[in-house]
């Protein structure tokens, strides 16, 4: 919990500095809605659907199944997004419009597709979508390359960016297909990143069922490569159900819609992460970045004073006061991959300073206590706060 907080408060910063607006949207939502997306004819068996056996006193329109009305636990947040966008007149001034949400999703995957967390039938995404005009693609496409490559380096990953084109089993024309493809391929090439330092390629087949994607495929420090990353203009949504803008010439228009995510998801971001740094997170995303441990039971009053003076410096900190050998606590919490071990005996509680073990330096440090809040709270800085 305290990885997903911090990733969760990095995730905000970062959409609210590019212009998003963030948004909440139900977990159950009526089977018309997926009838009309498409989900229901073409991802039904991935979703779990439940009956809606209530009366339905309002006549809103047509029932789907003869028994009963039903409803299903959301597989993806766009439908839902794009209810938002139709509340009240868009105008061609409101676009872009982006709306983001930490979307807890539900696919009823089967038992044998389930991996740990890399693959988990609940899970949330840092997904957003973009409703913007036929004008405004390349630009979004691009402003999003450099904010997902400007994330990805702050975790030290390596990428390649790919064009997942049409499927077979898909929905839009042909016409649509070819439009939407060229668009996500001139962004790339506007941004600069078409090129073989950014691992660009195509992948034919790939792509969703209603859109072609740019999908970002990270590379673990052992190797492995995991896609993440998504951008998808899709024309079909937006049709389907009905979203509409007021163009400058006073007409009606269709808004593009753009589907992006960077995390994917938070369940297997942090999967990827725990497996590319080997469980040894850095300093700030630490789930506890310090430990102060005693040497003897004397510094035990000291040991909590020292706690609660990390603690209100907003340090995630814990104190081992067991009456243990130090030996046994060194080697305890660094299998347990704290970053900092701040050692107190009789001299240090005297002295009010701290012994600093850092994981994986064989020398410690003896600082006054107040120096080392101060290096921790330096370290403890995400990345994009250090500039
Ligand atoms: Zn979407």
């Amino acid at each position: 919990m305290n990885v997903w907080r911090e990733l969760e408060a990095y995730m905000r910063r970062a959409i609210d500095g590019a212009g998003y607006r963030e948004v909440k949207t139900p977990q159950i939502m009526d089977a018309r809605q997926w009838e009309q997306s498409g989900h229901w004819g073409k991802y039904r068996e991935n979703m779990f659907v439940i009956p809606d056996e209530s009366p339905n006193t309002e006549d809103d329109g047509p029932v789907i199944s003869g028994e009963a009305d039903w409803m299903a636990l959301k597989p993806m947040n766009c439908p839902a997004h794009i209810l938002i966008f139709r509340q009240g007149i868009k105008s061609y001034r409101d676009l872009p419009l982006r709306l983001y949400e930490n979307g807890c999703c539900h696919r009823n995957e089967p038992h044998g597709a389930l991996h740990g967390l890399m693959r988990v039938r609940q899970f949330t995404q840092d997904d957003a979508h973009i409703f913007c005009r036929e004008d405004q693609i390349v630009d979004e496409v691009r402003a999003f390359c450099a904010l997902a490559n400007r994330m990805y380096n702050d975790f030290g990953f390596t990428y390649s960016i790919k064009l997942a084109l049409r499927p077979e089993n898909r929905i839009g024309s042909d016409a649509e297909w070819d439009q939407a493809e060229a668009e996500l391929r001139d962004a790339v090439v506007a941004a600069g990143l078409a090129t073989e330092e950014y691992g660009w390629g195509e992948l034919p087949g790939e792509g969703a069922f209603y859109a072609p994607k740019l999908e970002w495929h990270l590379t673990d420090a052992i190797g492995r490569t995991w896609q993440v990353g998504t951008i998808q203009s899709d024309r079909v949504l937006p049709e389907r159900l009905d979203a509409s803008y007021v163009g400058a010439d006073g007409e009606r228009h269709r808004p593009v819609m753009l589907h992006r995510a960077i995390f994917g998801s938070y369940e297997r971001f942090i999967g990827i992460l725990i497996e590319h740094f080997a469980g040894r997170l850095p300093v700030w995303l630490a789930p506890v970045q310090a430990m102060v441990a005693t040497i003897v039971s004397d510094a035990d009053d000291y040991a909590r004073e020292a706690e609660a003076q990390l603690k209100s410096a907003g340090i995630r900190v814990e104190s081992d006061l067991r009456n243990e050998k130090i030996n046994f606590k060194v080697r305890e919490h660094s299998l347990a991959k704290v970053p900092h071990l701040l050692v107190v005996g009789k001299r240090e509680a005297e002295e009010g300073s701290v012994a600093v073990r850092t994981l994986g330096e064989k020398e410690q440090r003896v600082m006054p206590l107040a120096e080392a809040i101060a290096m921790l709270q330096d370290e403890a800085r995400p990345p994009d706060l250090r500039n």
